[in-house]
């Protein structure tokens, strides 16, 4: 519970052990949970008071530790609505946190991160946000801008002098080294995010019997990613993640396929190419023992521009002979050894997998503060005004008209941490919770 009523309500409805418990903040008192109606006893609990503003939300915050039971759960948090208390809206505490100007914007989100990241590396990405990485290259920025800003409009107010009070050539200097460089760098950056925060999406392609069941357990075996089987509403959108370096790999199923035999003549390749022209990456795998066949470059013409890796299977039998491979795949496509069998092979798997998505976002990163879409967005419109106030220093506009582009990139900076937000895109972003944390 969070909010000054918090400590009145736990009164009423926690007996402690020991009489003299005096609620001392951020300490945890043992007792019971009681229905103040009959007297019912709903379970023995540990509670703590934290007095504002040392606390999540900074308001007075009280925590009930119970049993996991969902019914004891349950029964104790109607017991507190039933005090007119309200249900927290999704993401009700960190939008407090935030309001209360414990935390920023780039924070809040944060949480909501690590409450839905699906590999270790998505954690770590998030838990550094947390930290106020990103926090503070935009405040960085933030304060250059603020201080050329100041220049400006002192030029503004003393329009005769202009020329002397602003250096155009330096300003310049700083919007390119100190504004513009590191925005870029944010952008650069945030598309790198967006694999590890979203994931990547693979099919494993190729005829009947080449492996890709074989392919699919072993790579599910060793590397199911933190959260696993994410069920839709139909079959076919079963979706299992796999961590590759970090990257949570979704791996589109196509058992379907080969469950239903007639299927393969009519729909096989339809259905096929469909999910292949959607995924991210195919891995396209052959039988070395039968060689590239006529029908493997059928189905391989069907992949469209998805990008490919030729996995070539069964090579504890066999070696793919060098003169049944097209030419043009031969030369253009990553190709890797692998016998899912014997689970031979797949680390190279892995690192073509990663070297292809990552490597293909320019210089893979391990450090980096991982913006989100919504951040880009800004740091984008951001970079814009930054042009168009270097454009204006450039072509000698008045202070007056630079200042306002100055401006806005601030004001689009302001908007990632959450200075200059309005209700409803806050309303967009804590929607994304899931819970009521
Ligand atoms: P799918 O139809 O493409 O899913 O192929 P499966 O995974 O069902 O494999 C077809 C057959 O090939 C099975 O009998 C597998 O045991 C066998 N198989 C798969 N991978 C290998 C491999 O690397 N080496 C050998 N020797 N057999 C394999």
């Amino acid at each position: 519970m969070s909010g000054p009523e918090a400590p009145h309500v736990i009164r009423r409805i926690f007996q402690p052990n020991d009489d003299s418990c005096s609620f001392a903040s951020h300490r945890f008192y043992y007792g019971r949970i009681i229905d103040p109606a009959d007297d019912t006893v709903l379970d023995e609990v540990l509670v703590v008071y934290m007095r504002a503003p040392k606390t999540y939300t900074r308001e007075d915050v009280v925590e009930i530790h119970c049993h996991g039971s969902f019914l004891v759960l349950r029964t104790i948090l109607e017991l507190i609505l039933s005090f007119s208390v309200l249900l927290a809206q999704p993401g009700e505490f960190t939008k407090r946190a935030f309001l209360n100007g414990r935390i920023d914007l780039t924070k809040a989100e944060a949480v909501i991160d690590i409450l839905s990241a699906r590999t270790r590396k998505g954690v770590e990405m998030a838990m550094d946000q947390l930290s106020g990485s990103l926090y503070h290259r935009i405040e960085t920025v933030r304060q250059t801008l603020v201080e050329m800003r100041a220049v400006v409009e002192v030029a503004i107010d003393f329009p005769d002098e202009d020329v002397e009070i602003v250096d155009h050539g330096h300003l310049l200097e700083h919007l390119n080294t100190q504004v513009e460089l590191p925005l870029k760098q944010l952008v650069a950056e945030a598309d790198q995010g967006k694999i590890f925060r979203e994931g990547i999406s693979v099919v494993i392609a190729g005829l009947p019997n080449v492996g890709k069941s074989s392919l699919l357990n072993c790579l599910l075996q060793e590397e199911r990613a933190l959260v696993t089987d994410i069920p839709g509403t139909t079959r076919d959108t079963i979706e299992e993640y796999i961590d590759i370096f970090g990257m949570p790999v979704r791996i589109v199923d196509t058992a379907g396929i080969r469950e239903h035999a007639e299927e393969v003549e009519q729909m096989g390749i339809s259905r096929a190419k469909e999910q292949m022209s959607r995924a991210d990456l195919v891995c396209f795998l052959v039988d070395t023992t039968r060689g590239f066949t006529e029908e493997d470059l059928v189905l391989y013409q069907s992949i469209g521009s998805t990008p490919v890796i030729l996995v070539e299977n069964k090579v504890d039998l066999a070696e793919l002979p060098e003169e049944d491979i097209p030419a043009e795949i031969g030369k253009s496509v990553p190709r890797v050894k692998i016998s899912a069998k014997h689970q031979q092979g797949l680390d190279e798997l892995r690192t073509a997998i990663f070297n292809l998505v990552v490597g293909g976002q320019g210089q893979f990163k391990e450090e980096g503060c991982a913006p989100n879409i919504r951040h880009k967005d800004a740091l984008v419109r951001a970079l814009a005004a930054c042009r168009r106030a270097k454009e204006g220093l450039i072509s000698r506009q008045t202070s007056d008209l630079i200042a306002v582009d100055l401006q806005d990139c601030l004001d689009q900076l302001g908007d990632i941490i959450g200075i200059t937000t309005t209700e409803d895109i806050l309303d967009v972003i804590f929607e994304r919770f899931c819970l009521g944390k």
